[in-house]
């Protein structure tokens, strides 16, 4: 059996920031990631302008990420179509990407990351790896994102009677869809879904979408239901045109939208998705991902494993609003009539889209005096 005072469980962006700055700190740790290499995670890889200053302060510039910018967002929804300006430049990037520099900032900070080690369950406070080994630690920081662990598992009723999947597929590359994609984020809006769309860095055109599976089963597949909606949307199908044969559909299951860990347990920092899950089509998650594993760094450094109840439920109140304006638009795009509504609206005042971008962001502490201690 092996012991660390402190484990992380998961290497995308809550897990690695935790890591970065328990490093820079000097505070021992161990970061446990199953994927041996950097995997592209299932993600819209959409980064708000207040994403990219956490990151900066992380050490990571976005010109390393994609040098091209995002600077408006389309609402497009039976037929109709609505454009705004961001408040700042955004950009989108590959999770591939993204996860890889965060890593690489870590280690070279000194974290102690072991790749290709799975977790499989928690049980009597040590974490037990699927090559039969144990780990035990004082304080564990649960990054498993989109995946639950057993013995730790978000509550089944997260995720609802009608859960959410997300689906991904690529585009292009192609300069004709450049010329329509460029420089925006796209919101496709239908009936119980949506479909984000965005360049990232190497060019090609990342389209995640969100859609419930009462959708899904009505269509009979994922393939099916792409079809579906390329007929269904006009807009949609010109941009689905760039789909190459026999192109892989990832899928990931069950995300429980709206969901917040509220109370807390002493000695667990829940990060990322395992602290609060915002609604994709805000494109906020990974800001998220990065601000909870950066508090958590923090109250740790300053308190140990007793500031783990303190940490988590200042951060569902920090949560609390984004989610909350979130889950609404959310709920009410996936309602094809309110979606038109939506799109008229925007159409007619384009700022509160800008409005509802800026209340959909977390608020991120300054990283310097998170690290000397003080709450924000
Ligand atoms: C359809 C969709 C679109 C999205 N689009 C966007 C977007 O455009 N912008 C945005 O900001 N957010 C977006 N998000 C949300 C974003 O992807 C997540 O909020 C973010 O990835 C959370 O980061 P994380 O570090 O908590 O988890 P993850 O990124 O899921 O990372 C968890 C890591 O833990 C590892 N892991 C899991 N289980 C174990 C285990 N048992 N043992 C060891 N390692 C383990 C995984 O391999 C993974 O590397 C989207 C989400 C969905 C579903």
């Amino acid at each position: 059996m092996r012991r660390t005072p402190a484990l992380i469980v998961g290497g995308g962006p809550a897990g690695l920031t935790t890591a970065l700055l328990l490093a820079r700190a000097g505070a021992p740790h161990l970061l446990i990631e199953r994927h041996a290499e950097t995997g592209d995670a299932l993600c819209g890889g959409f980064l708000s302008w207040r994403t990219l200053a956490m990151l900066e302060r992380l050490g990571v510039r976005p010109s390393a990420l994609n040098r091209d910018h995002i600077r408006r967002v389309s609402l497009h929804s039976g037929g109709r179509r609505a454009i705004a300006a961001l408040p700042r430049p955004a950009l989108a990037v590959s999770r591939w990407r993204l996860d890889t520099i965060l890593a690489e900032h870590a280690r070279t900070a000194g974290a102690a990351i072991e790749t290709g080690v799975t977790a499989r369950r928690h049980e009597q406070g040590a974490i037990h790896l699927a090559d039969g080994a144990t780990l035990t630690a004082d304080t564990l920081f649960l990054a498993s994102g989109k995946h639950d662990l057993r013995g730790l598992a978000r509550p089944a009723e997260a995720r609802g009677d009608d859960p959410v999947l997300g689906l991904r597929v690529r585009l292009g590359p192609a300069p004709a869809l450049d010329r329509m994609v460029g420089g925006t984020i796209e919101l496709h809006l239908f009936d119980r879904g949506y479909a984000g769309i965005a360049a990232q860095e190497d060019g090609t055109v990342n389209l995640c979408m969100a859609v419930h599976r009462s959708r899904l089963e009505d269509a009979g597949s994922p393939a099916a239901l792409l079809t579906q909606l390329g007929n269904e949307s006009p807009q949609l199908g010109e941009r689905l045109a760039f789909l190459a044969g026999g192109t892989t559909i990832d899928a990931v299951a069950n995300v429980p939208y709206g969901w917040r860990e509220t109370a807390g347990t002493p000695g667990l920092f829940r990060l990322g998705d395992q602290a609060a899950v915002i609604p994709s089509l805000a494109g906020e998650g990974i800001g998220i991902a990065l601000e909870s594993g950066a508090r958590a760094a923090a109250a740790y450094c300053r308190g140990g494993r007793d500031a783990a109840i303190r940490y988590q439920t200042g951060f569902a109140d920090a949560t609390r609003r984004p989610i909350g304006v979130a889950g609404m638009i959310w709920h009410g795009s996936e309602k094809p009539a309110l979606a038109a509504a939506l799109t008229v609206v925007a159409r007619l005042a384009p700022s509160l889209v800008g409005l509802a971008a800026r209340l959909t962001r977390v608020k991120h502490s300054p990283l310097d005096v998170a690290l000397a201690g003080r709450e924000s």
